[in-house]
């Protein structure tokens, strides 16, 4: 019998063991015809990938933990020149992917999660698709609507540029071991049109900016970038940072532009 590996912390380490719910999450892609490549992030022992392969996209893989390399190339043959071994945050999409386009999956590392949405909002014109696991409470901030609590800065920045899904929610139980919090899926699509019509550099320090202090109206947090502006003396400026939907920044980031 394999010896049975133990999970590592450093690594984000929690397996999946329930095929059920690994084979929901496979085929949750569902743009599957607009793109030829897939990556799955953190295959750590293959639950996931082995519903991944024969698929009509061709898979590739990058795991940090060197252990794993051996496993998944003895249970998934094909997919042997396709591993990478390393770290997903020091990876160069386009380079490694000669630009095309590929989407992304994975039962995501949690201490990394939202810098993977990050790295996907900055190489938008790469990457069509995601589904994947976070936190619950990350993955609610992602999908959650202005004039929600967990309205914030992750929502603004990749809803900007994808329709945000809440697929469903993964008990605590359903992974070995058990990580401290609930579990949820979503779903990522990219826009048809995802131009903001705006500096998209600009706009994230604008989003981050009003966000600053979100109790505050944006009179008071967006006086520095808007010095001595009369617009600050609008209705708008009176409001809050958590009611403004995607648009209301862009419209905001054009005004500070225009300074
Ligand atoms: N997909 C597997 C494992 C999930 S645990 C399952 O569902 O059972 C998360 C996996 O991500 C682990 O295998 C871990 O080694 C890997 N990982 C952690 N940090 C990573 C990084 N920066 N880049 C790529 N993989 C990483």
């Amino acid at each position: 019998m394999a010896k049975p590996i133990r999970a590592k912390k450093s690594f984000g380490q929690h397996f999946l063991h329930r095929t059920d719910i690994a084979e929901k999450i496979a085929y949750s892609l569902n743009r599957e015809k607009d793109y030829g490549h897939v990556l799955e992030i953190g295959p750590g022992q293959g639950m996931l990938t082995q519903f991944l392969t024969d698929r009509a996209f061709t898979l590739h893989a990058i795991e940090a933990d060197r252990d794993m390399i051996p496993i998944l190339a003895e249970k998934f043959p094909d997919l042997k020149d396709r591993i990478i071994q390393g770290d997903f945050l020091k990876l160069h999409l386009g380079e490694q992917f000669k630009e095309e386009q590929i989407a992304i999956i994975g039962n995501f590392p949690y201490n990394i999660s939202s810098q993977i949405l990050i790295r996907m909002v900055d190489s938008r014109w790469l990457i069509p698709e995601l589904v994947g696991m976070f936190q619950k409470e990350v993955a609610e901030r992602v999908v959650a609507p202005p004039g929600s609590r967990t309205y914030g800065v992750i929502s603004v920045l990749c809803q900007a540029f994808y329709d945000a899904e809440y697929l469903f929610t993964v008990d605590r139980s359903a992974f070995d071991p058990p990580p401290k919090v609930q579990s949820a899926i979503i779903r990522m699509t990219r826009k048809e049109n995802y131009e903001l019509g705006c500096d998209p550099k600009l706009f994230r320090k604008v989003v981050k900016q009003a966000f600053s202090q979100r109790r505050k109206m944006l009179r008071n947090t967006m006086k520095a970038m808007l010095v001595d502006s009369p617009l600050l003396e609008e209705e708008f400026f009176t409001l809050r940072p958590e009611r403004l939907s995607v648009e209301d920044f862009v419209k905001l980031t054009k005004w500070v532009a225009a300074m």
